[in-house]
């Protein structure tokens, strides 16, 4: 009795130290954070594409998936591949002599970056805080995205007529978003368009819209449009080329 009581004590106690000998217990916590990543990787995927929408934050288990993903690099790197697409299909161009070849680019999280203030709204997990942002806003230190900022001069170099269109309210923050994008070294473009009080209430997509239009009324030629959100690449007059910048921060609808 007392050997077979030996047994099972030592049967018990080979199970308790197995998950360290081989690693399992390690293994599984490795796997869990694995998981999540995969989780993450596929939801920003699936933003991205537009298969998700309307999404109003970031699942919070994602927080430091995207963290890693805006400042350790591949946000960066992801830029500077489709800045290289549309450097090659700017070089397809042939501009004519008439001035009306055009650009239009987003400006925040396109031109200029706000992730420093997403830094302290958990990089989106926290919902839109319309009163934080008008803030951070008006302190003008949105940092430059140095890709934007290279495709920007090259189209200002090449002749291109470049606008800026954004959804700020030019009342509150026109000024400030002009000195801002000129302190970082926006210089040269044609003209920046702000949202004005007729458009106040309005989606996006139909101010973007109505503003594109309003710009091919002029005669421009719009042979690239260029935004991170979905709403800034949709609805009419959308120009030759869209392309997507990444943002899985937050959604504009
Ligand atoms: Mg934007």
């Amino acid at each position: 009795m007392v050997h077979r009581l030996r047994e099972v004590l030592l049967l018990f106690s080979f199970l308790a130290i197995l998950p360290k000998a081989t690693g399992v217990e390690a293994y599984s916590r490795g796997g869990v954070i694995q998981e999540s990543a995969a989780y993450c990787l596929s939801w920003r995927l699936a933003v991205e594409a537009n298969n998700v929408r309307a999404w109003r934050t970031v699942p919070s288990q994602c927080l430091r998936y995207v963290e890693t993903y805006m400042l350790g690099g591949q946000y960066d790197r992801d830029l500077d591949l489709i800045v290289d697409q549309i450097l090659s299909y700017v070089n397809e161009i042939v501009p004519s002599s008439d001035g009306m070849d055009a650009w239009i680019l987003d400006v925040d999280d396109t031109c200029i970056s706000n992730v420093f203030y997403y830094r302290g709204k958990r990089y989106g997990c926290d919902p839109y805080d319309p009163a934080g942002f008008r803030a951070w806003a008006l302190k003008g230190g949105c940092p430059a995205i140095p890709a934007v900022l290279g495709l920007f001069d090259y189209l200002v170099q090449s002749g291109f007529k470049v606008f800026l269109v954004t959804g700020r309210d030019k009342e509150a923050l026109g000024q400030v978003t002009i000195d801002n994008l000129h302190i970082q070294g926006f210089i040269g473009y044609e003209r920046i368009i702000l949202r004005t009080a007729e458009f106040i209430g309005q989606s996006a997509v139909a101010y973007k819209s109505e503003i594109r239009r309003q710009l091919e009324k002029e005669g421009y030629r719009i042979w690239g449009n260029v935004g991170d959100q979905w709403s800034d690449l949709q609805g009419e007059c959308l120009g030759n080329r869209t392309f997507k910048l990444p943002n899985p921060m937050y959604f504009v609808p």
